[in-house]
């Protein structure tokens, strides 16, 4: 049994997700996206696609990332 580190809950299907070294643990992929996904600068929701980054900012889209002067971004998802 392991614990998520998001909700806390005690799961025995739990999986891990390393990210920048750091490990956590999760009983399910929302909890994960909750507690590591990017926001958007733009619009502030969960990047859970690819994303674009634009000089270390990231949008969930370009859309996102044109409307907030990023022009000559393309979406590469
Ligand atoms: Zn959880
Ligand atoms: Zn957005």
């Amino acid at each position: 049994m392991a614990t998520c580190a998001s909700c806390g809950n005690e799961y025995d299907k739990t999986f891990e997700v390393i990210l920048a070294g750091q490990r956590h643990v999760f009983d399910s992929f929302e909890c994960a996206i909750h507690m590591l996904a990017p926001v958007c600068e733009h619009c502030g929701c969960r990047i859970v696609g690819h994303g674009v980054e634009a000089e270390g900012v990231l949008y969930c889209c370009a859309h996102c990332a044109a409307s907030e002067g990023e022009k000559r971004l393309r979406d590469r998802a």
